[in-house]
């Protein structure tokens, strides 16, 4: 399709480039999207194999029931009449350095009783931390663009979100372990599962409790089918509208005259003009490499150096030929002393069951998912054999690990896959492995990065990299505010329904 109102370009075919890409072809621009792989999702995407679906991504998703979210995933069409909700009644199962279990439920009450009768004499604490979950939950994220606010806008939202400021005032510069601390529970098991939970790291106490009061109001639910089909939703909605999209065009270049974007430059030296860019690429390289690391601010240098990024991850994946009865969908293993391939699993690893979700094996099996953390210090070099054999050790010990829980069930295993994060950067470019961008830390938990970049005309950024702690709802919105912005430049109304 082509239309006077000009050609928008988008660098990726990840959630934030389908979104945007919805929109803008919604709005009538004459849109492509260049997705450097042969599938559209980027990290929100599942793999195949022997009749067991693989999932990379999907375990909640914000807005499943109301909210500025919730619009979205309904106008990209990620939600609709078809699709079915679960929301889990637990969170996860956690067993814990010495081999205690605790649970985490999703509905505050119930939590809160479970956690009174493990330690009655943490009373105090115990219902200081869910009172402060209860009020978290009241976080509405504003629909529009910074830039789009009018203070009407934030008039609106201020009654409700007065509780909150509190919250953010008093817990926003704390990480989970300081806030832990802080509650001081005299339960040791309390301690060592919540000790476990985020450990000793950066880890934004907000990040957690806004988490859990998402689950409380049910609207972070699991959409059955996962990832894969979400994103296939996605790709049918921005075809329908006229859309274009292009598989294996991996963009070198952001092209600039004057200041102002033109068009990219492909790997193989193709040139796509257009009247704006939007990169809902990996940050980094959109930043650093496609502009050569010419337009920076420096609030981008500063989080560029010193925020911290996501660790990247190994997925295990098993096909189990037999049924797996789950009593939780994520158990999380904290285990003292644990090894799996060269990586020490300080972070202990999590064990998916997707029993919940009849899509994800053939009748009568099981899939499991393994995960743990992996720096990417020890995968950077790593190539050719001494790779394979360590995808190999890999694959022996996460069996190990699993033998432990379900003895036996060695003999049932049909399928195992490994993915690294080398896998993850191969396929997506994503720096570093860090799948969902920068860490959200006590430093930048209530920051983010500007969608434009400092005297660079007709470009915006889009995706995970400008919110930290990443997530399909701000890669989803920003593709979105990236339009709202283009139309606002072009005094045209922004329709978001059609
Ligand atoms: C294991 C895991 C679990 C997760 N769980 C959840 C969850 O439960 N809920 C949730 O909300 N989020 C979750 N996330 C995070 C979520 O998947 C991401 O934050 C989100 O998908 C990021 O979307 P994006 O479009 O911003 O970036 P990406 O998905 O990284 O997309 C970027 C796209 O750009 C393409 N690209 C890169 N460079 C180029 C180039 N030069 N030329 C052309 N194309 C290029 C890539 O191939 C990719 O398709 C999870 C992620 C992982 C990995």
């Amino acid at each position: 399709m082509t239309s006077d109102k000009g050609k928008i370009v988008i660098i990726g075919g990840g959630v934030a480039g389908l979104s945007a890409g919805i929109y803008a072809a919604m709005n009538g621009f004459d849109t492509e999207i260049l997705e450097m792989h042969t599938v559209a999702g980027g990290q929100c995407t599942a793999w195949d194999r022997k009749g067991y679906r693989f999932d990379y991504c999907l375990h909640w998703l914000v807005g499943t029931a109301s909210g500025p979210f919730h619009e979205i995933w309904e106008e990209t069409h990620v939600l609709n009449d078809q699709t079915e909700i679960i929301d889990h009644d637990i969170h996860s199962r956690i067993v814990d350095a010495e081999g205690n279990e605790f649970i985490i439920y999703t509905d505050i009450e119930r939590w809160e009783k479970y956690l009174l009768e493990i330690s009655p004499e943490d009373e105090r604490p115990i219902r200081k931390m869910c009172n402060t979950m209860r009020k978290s939950a009241l976080l509405e994220p504003f629909s529009l663009p910074p830039a789009l606010r009018s203070p009407l806008d934030y008039l609106r939202i201020l009654p409700k979100m007065i509780p909150l400021f509190r919250v953010v005032q008093k817990y926003g510069r704390l990480t989970c372990s300081e806030y832990f601390a802080r509650l001081n529970f005299k339960s040791s098991r309390i301690r060592s599962a919540f000790d476990a939970f985020y450990g000793n790291r950066n880890f934004s106490a907000l990040a957690f409790l806004f988490m859990l009061g998402w689950f409380n109001q049910k609207n972070a639910g699991y959409v059955k089918g996962g990832s894969y089909p979400l994103a296939q939703r996605m790709v049918k909605r921005f075809k329908k509208l006229g859309g274009k999209i292009s598989y294996g065009k991996r963009v070198d270049r952001i092209l600039v005259e004057d200041h102002t974007a033109t068009g990219v430059r492909l790997t193989d030296g193709t040139v796509i003009p257009a009247g704006w860019v939007i990169s809902a690429a990996d940050g980094y390289s959109t930043i650093y490499r496609m502009l050569e690391g010419r337009y920076l601010s420096k609030e981008i240098e500063h989080a560029y150096k010193n925020w911290e990024l996501f660790i990247p991850l190994v997925q295990v994946s098993f096909g189990i030929g037999r049924e797996v009865p789950s009593e939780a969908p994520i158990i999380l293993n904290f285990m003292r002393g644990q090894q799996i391939g060269m990586t020490p699993l300080n972070f202990g690893y999590s064990l998916m069951n997707y029993s919940y979700d009849d899509t994800m094996a053939p009748e009568g099996r099981s899939t499991l998912v393994m995960r743990f953390e992996s720096p990417w210090a020890l995968w950077k070099e790593l190539e050719g054999e001494a790779y394979r054999m360590e995808k190999e050790r890999i694959r022996e010990d996460a069996t190990a690990c699993l033998e432990k829980i379900y003895p036996g069930i060695r003999e049932h295993i049909e399928v195992v896959d490994v993915a690294t994060p080398k896998t993850d950067v191969r396929y997506t470019g994503v720096k570093d492995g860090a799948y969902e961008g920068f860490m959200p830390s006590r430093e930048n938990m209530m920051k983010s990065l500007k969608m434009t970049l400092p005297r660079l005309r007709n470009f915006y950024m889009a995706g995970q990299w400008l919110f930290p702690g990443g997530g399909l709802p701000p890669a989803a919105q920003t593709g979105k505010w990236a339009v709202q912005l283009i139309c606002k430049q072009k005094k045209q109304n922004f329709i978001s329904n059609k």
